[in-house]
Order: C-alpha cells, then structure tokens, then sequence
C-alpha cells in the first residue's frame, strides 16, 4: 500500500492475532481506483492455511485471554473508543473508502462514517444490557436463563458499503463477546484493515478482531466450512447466500443473510411531488444505485405520471458523474470495470426490450479521468415483465412503470422474489399504513427513502434474506441462550 494511501497501513498484510503479517504463500493482488483504474494498493491474497491462523487467534481469543474475562461495561466502553478514533480519523478512511469504491467523498465522510460510529456507539450501550431472564419454572427449583456469546464470528461483506456493512456485524458481535474475523470484498478491502488498526488503537485485545483478505471462493467458502467458525453473517448476492447455505449446514453453522433486491417505490397521485421526485432520485441514485436496498422499481400512479416522469428525467439529467474526491461530486465511479460492463449491458437490454429512456443510459466522461462513469439513468414505460423489472441491477438504472389501481401497485411491488425493503408517497394517512402492512418487504419507507439508524432492524423478507441487522434485533443473531436449572431441595 503507497503511503499517500493511508500514511500508516502497511502494505499487503493480513492482520491476524492483533498483528499485521504476511499472508504465508506471499500471494498478493490489487485494488484498483475505479474513477482512474489505476493500482491503488497491493493487498495480501490469503490462502486457507492464513484462515487457520485466523480460526485459531479467533478462538483464543475467546476462550481464554482478557476479552471474555472483561466485564460488559469494558467491552462497551471499547466499542466507543472505536467509534471515537473512527471520527478523529475520519478523514483519512474517507478518502480510502472513496479511493477504493468510487463512492463520492460527501458520502463516505459526512453520511456512511458518522453512520459507523453511532452503530459503534449504540451497541456499546447494549454491551451492559445483554441479559438473561429468571423464570419461576417450578417450585423447589431456581431456574434461569444466560445470554452468552456464540462464538468466533466471521462476517463476509460486500464492496458496496465495504466499512458500513463490516460494521454492522462487527458491533453487535463485539458487545455480545464474540471474536470476530471479517473477510471484505476483493474490490474493496483497504477499510476493513484500517478498522482493524482502529481497534487495536482502541484497546481491542488481540485476536478479537481479525481481518483476512482474498478470494471469496476460496476464503470466504473456506471460512463457510471452517469447523471452527461458529456462525456466518454475510450480506452479497443471493446466488452466494445460497451457496453458503448449502456449504455452511456440513457443519450446521448458523447463518444470516443479507442478500439482494429489487425495491418498488410506488407514487400515489396525492403525494407531495416535488418531495417524491426528490425521493425517487435519492432512493436509486445514492451509492451509484449499488445499493441492496436501492427502489429501482418505481411505480407511478397514472394520473401523475407525465409530469412525474418529466420532472424525475429532468432532476437525474442534473445529476453530473464527477470526481469522487470532489466534495460537490453526489455521484460517482461504479466499483468496477466488470459492474461497470453489468450496468450497460441492462441498458442496452431496456432499449431493446422497447422501454423509453428518458435520461442517461451511456457511459460518461469526467474530465480526464479514465473512470468507470455512466450517466444516472431512467426508463420509462417499462413493463413487469421485462427483465430490468424483474433482475437487479445494482446499478443506477431506473425502471418506471404506470399504474391506475393502487391495489394493483401494491400487488406489483410483492410480484417479486426479493423483499428487502419498499417506498410509498402520499399524503393519506391510512392509505399509507395499509400499504406498508401490505408490503411484503423489511423495511418500509414512507415520504422517504434510503434511511438507516443503528436502532431500526434491517433485513429481507423472501430471497433477500433472513436475520436482522442493526437495532436489538440483530443481537439475538450474536448470543445464544442457556437455561440453568437450580434443586433448591435436595
Ligand atoms: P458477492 O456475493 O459476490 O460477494 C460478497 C462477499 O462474499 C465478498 O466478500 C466475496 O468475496 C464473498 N464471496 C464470494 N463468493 C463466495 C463464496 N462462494 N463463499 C463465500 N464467500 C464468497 O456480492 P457483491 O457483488 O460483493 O455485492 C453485491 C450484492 O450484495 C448485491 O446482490 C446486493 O444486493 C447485495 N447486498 C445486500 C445488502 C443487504 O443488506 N441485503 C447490502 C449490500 C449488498
């Protein structure tokens, strides 16, 4: 790793046992900057026998050491130093997020890393409120219930929000006493190592947190069918959700899964416009529209939807791809190269499948960066049938489609494998709450989209997965439950 890239991460190290080392086989590859594609950093490749090392830190950190002798409040008070040296360093694993993701720095430094650190913060408070329960179960009996840890956790994330979605998992398991190894995605691993260097700032005893970098079929299965792991929390596509199922029920891992999505958000002709045009703009173009939770279904009630369409064109034709390290940019780089092929081969698709295209659908050009830039896109007139209806994209690609019957609309949003999350706009109060009952997905959103808090569950009804994250939820995904039962008469 250059040291304009992080002045202090060493360059194409694991970091495993509390200490940055090689990865043994020497193996390295590269991260590349998606708004350049030239080399970021060398990042080292691990190999299954770098695993091991990993599953056996992990584990001693567990079983013995100073992590499960801490008391709560200790772990809690280390999750907010966590936070707290986050936000003193923010700046720096801004600019590595951005430089490694193409996301806009306004998004990883004044959305995505406050979001980290409140996440941090909200489950240190939890750390000291894990707690079990006395049930009077019998007479001449004392019987209760511990909360205890449920092992050596490994969370395998995602290039989208490569920190955010690290974090999620990593702070519940920590405040739950877990130990904790994270494997980020290939294209974006140089936050989740920074993190690491974080933590151990932060007093994180060594082994608790372990990050391991390399292939997903092989380290990301290999830690899938590590006997050592205990649970798996993952969040990619539903294709690799599926296969680490499959994989983890060989040695009867528990698992949760964050998988992917196609989200209606749907337009009631009452509805503040302005606000909905906004909505619908922020719901598909943030993150590039590599977003899991992403409403790149739009549906527009037809008595609106001509001067709807008209002024959503107008708002994405506004919104100019720039320089991801420009404060001013709000829309950036797509990851990369092969995402970047993905994306316009779903607009050649949409133009073919006779859908209308009202703003975007090329690549684009900014300054002289040789980027992976296209411009926000928007279809109209797209039918359910079609496949940029029906496939996610994970890209910033728009579908419209027209309806008349809001029964219909709701019926249209569920006619979809996925349920991961849905938008409604109106001004009708109980038309908006029969909606969002209605709505087969996990988060619902009205008269806004793509908002997050550390307290609010997060997670997918049907293919998009199961478990929750954030909130308490996601805690009982991280403890397990033991019942003691005291003879108080013999
Ligand atoms: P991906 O499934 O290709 O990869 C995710 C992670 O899994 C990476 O770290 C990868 O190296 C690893 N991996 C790949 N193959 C593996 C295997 N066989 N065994 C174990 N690990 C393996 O997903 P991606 O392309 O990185 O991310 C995009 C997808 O993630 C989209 O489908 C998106 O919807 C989904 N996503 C979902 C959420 C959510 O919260 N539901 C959030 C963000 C992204």
């Amino acid at each position: 790793m250059s040291s304009e890239i992080s002045p202090s991460l060493p360059s194409g190290k694991l970091f495993i046992g509390g200490s940055f080392v090689d990865a043994l086989s020497g193996r390295s590859f590269e991260t590349i900057n998606p708004a350049t594609n030239q080399i970021l950093a060398r990042v080292a490749e691990a190999d299954l026998i770098d695993l091991d090392a990993a599953v056996t830190a992990a584990r001693k950190a567990f079983e013995v050491g100073p992590w499960p002798k801490m008391s709560a409040a200790e772990r809690g008070r280390i999750l907010w130093r966590m936070a707290d040296l986050l936000m003193q360093k923010a700046d720096e694993v801004a600019r590595l997020e951005t430089l490694d993701n193409g996301k806009p720095i306004f998004e990883s430094r004044q959305v995505e890393i406050p979001l980290e650190a409140e996440i941090l913060q909200y489950y240190a408070g939890w750390a000291t409120k894990i707690t079990g329960d006395t049930i009077p179960a019998r007479p001449g009996a004392f019987t209760y219930t511990l909360r205890e840890p449920v092992g050596v956790i490994a969370a395998i994330v995602p290039w989208n929000f490569p920190l955010l979605l690290a974090i999620w998992k990593v702070a519940p398991a920590l405040a739950a006493g877990n130990t904790v190894i994270v494997k980020p995605s290939s294209n974006t691993p140089l936050t989740a190592l920074k993190f690491a260097e974080i933590a151990k700032e932060a007093g994180l005893p060594d082994g608790v947190l372990n990050v391991i970098t390399g292939k997903g079929s092989v380290i990301g299965m290999g830690l899938v069918k590590h006997p050592g792991v205990d649970k798996i929390a993952f969040t990619g596509e539903t294709k690799t959700g599926i296969e680490i199922m499959k994989a983890g029920a060989e040695t009867l891992k528990k698992v949760t899964l964050e998988l992917g999505g196609k989200s209606p958000n749907i337009v009631f002709a009452d509805a503040d416009l302005e606000a909905a045009v906004r909505g619908a703009t922020v719901g598909i173009f943030y993150g590039k529209g590599e977003v899991c939770a992403a409403g790149s279904r739009l549906f527009v009630e037809k008595k609106i939807h001509d001067e709807f369409v008209e002024k959503l064109a107008a708002r994405a034709k506004k919104m100019v791809p720039g320089d991801p390290l420009d404060p001013k940019t709000r829309f950036g780089a797509i990851v990369s190269k092969e995402q970047l092929e993905k994306v316009l081969r779903y607009i050649a698709t949409g133009k073919e499948e006779g859908a209308t295209l009202v703003a975007g659908g090329e690549r684009a050009q900014v300054g002289s960066l040789n980027g992976n830039f296209v411009l926000p896109t928007v279809f109209d007139r797209v039918q359910s049938g079609m496949r940029i209806a029906r496939e996610e994209i994970f890209g910033p690609v728009l579908s419209t489609l027209e309806f008349s019957d809001p029964e219909e609309a709701i019926a249209q949003a569920n006619a979809t494998p996925y349920g991961l999350a849905a938008g409604l706009w109106t001004r009708d109060l109980a038309k908006a709450h029969r909606a969002a009952k209605a709505l087969k997905a996990g988060t619902v959103w009205i008269n806004t989209y793509n908002r997050y808090d550390a307290a609010l569950p997060f997670g997918g009804y049907k293919l998009s997965g199961y478990g929750r994250e954030l909130g308490k939820a996601a805690l009982e995904h991280y403890t397990q439950v033991k019942s003691v039962w005291v003879d108080l008469e013999g």
